[in-house]
């Protein structure tokens, strides 16, 4: 969760719509909750977690894939990650 006092400089923008609803259900909900389960908790290449001060990871589409262009601030990795559903691969001899 992310406090106001975490942007000292944030300026709340005047209202341009009397009586706008800021809480409650919206329609971007689904998509808003798909976001925040899909969004890469630990980085790839060293483990550390990217929740917080820990990276950054920002969502894209390609198609109707989900991609997470991502940056880990202990190691400095930066890439790609893509929730996978289904994979079909080769078993090692
Ligand atoms: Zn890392």
């Amino acid at each position: 969760m992310v406090a106001l006092r975490d942007y000292p400089n944030h300026v709340e923008p005047p209202d341009p719509v009397p009586d706008r609803r800021l809480t409650g259900v919206h329609w971007w909900d689904p998509d808003r909750l798909r976001h925040l389960a899909d969004l890469p908790r630990h980085c790839p290449a060293c483990g550390a977690e990217l929740t917080g001060d820990g990276g950054i990871s920002v969502e894209y589409w390609e198609a109707d894939h989900r991609v997470y262009h991502t940056w880990c601030r202990s190691c400095g990795w930066t890439g790609d990650i893509i929730r996978v559903h289904r994979m079909i691969g080769h078993e090692p001899d």
